[in-house]
């Protein structure tokens, strides 16, 4: 496709996009950035853990990422970006540093943490470690949050979880063939009759969250409330 002629790209831009500037980007360990955005546009917007920012990296090109805190008084987000190395997203994540402009949409609807009342169960990947503090962040008085997260490198993971603060999480290291879907359904079974009818939240790769809806429901797994929200797929680009 033909990139947008720059003047109606600048003219959408002004219309659609806020702007904001990256105030610090941490290098947690190789894969990862944890990205500070701060700015008046920040200040005053009721953010709902659990929902998305889409960030433009220019012609109109935008990609999403969740929001792991946020102040609306003092105009701050804080996401947690994942370099898998294989999109402009990631790219322009890599890129990132302080003093840099940017340009977003949000904060918008996605997953609602906020409407979580009991003990959750979270599975997801890299790219949810952000969704999962935001979960952990609306986590108050003694509901309980338990993660079970697929990932391609656990001692990356691990440290940036470590970072995070994150508790009751277990990592389970994607193998070629699939086949630790397996040892990441039996951990999910196992954990969720520990804690009786938990809410589901599946998260991360679209395949891996259909893999293990179909081995939880052959093992007659009760789904009391299923929230559902895949972040990416194999072979499609900027799913969201
Ligand atoms: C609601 C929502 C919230 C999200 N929150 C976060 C977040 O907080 N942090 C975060 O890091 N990501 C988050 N993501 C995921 C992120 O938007 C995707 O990974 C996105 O595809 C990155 O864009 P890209 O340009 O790098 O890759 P794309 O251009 O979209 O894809 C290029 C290729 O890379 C592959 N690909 C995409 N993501 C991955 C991956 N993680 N690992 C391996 N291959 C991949 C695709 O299959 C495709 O083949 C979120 C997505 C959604 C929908």
């Amino acid at each position: 496709m033909s990139p947008i002629p720059e003047f109606l790209s600048n003219a959408v831009q002004k219309i659609f996009f806020r702007c904001a500037i990256v105030t610090d980007v941490e290098a947690l360990t190789g894969h990862f950035r944890l990205v500070t955005v701060a700015g008046p546009a920040l200040i005053g917007e009721t953010w709902i853990p659990g929902q998305k920012v889409q960030f433009h990296l220019g012609n109109l090109v935008t990609r999403t990422y969740t929001p792991t805190a946020w102040n609306p008084d003092k105009g701050i987000a804080q996401f947690l970006m994942f370099l898998h190395g294989n999109g402009p997203g990631s790219d322009w994540a890599a890129s990132l540093q302080k003093g840099d402009p940017c340009q977003f949409i949000g904060p918008r609807s996605s997953l609602n943490f906020a409407d979580i009342k009991g003990p959750s169960l979270f599975f997801g990947d890299e790219t949810s470690i952000g969704a999962a503090q935001a979960l952990a962040s609306s986590n108050t008085g003694n509901r309980q949050a338990h993660y079970v997260f697929e990932v391609s490198s656990s001692i990356e993971s691990e440290e940036v979880l470590r970072r995070a603060g994150l508790t009751n999480t277990k990592l389970v290291q994607r193998t070629a063939d699939e086949t630790h879907l397996h040892e990441v359904d039996k951990l999910l079974a196992s954990t969720a009759t520990s804690l009786g009818l938990p809410q589901w939240i599946l998260t991360g790769r679209a395949q891996s969250i259909q893999t293990l809806r179909k081995l939880l429901r052959a093992r007659r797994m009760l789904f009391s409330k299923l929230n559902v929200k895949a972040y990416w797929a194999n072979g499609k680009t900027g799913l969201d």
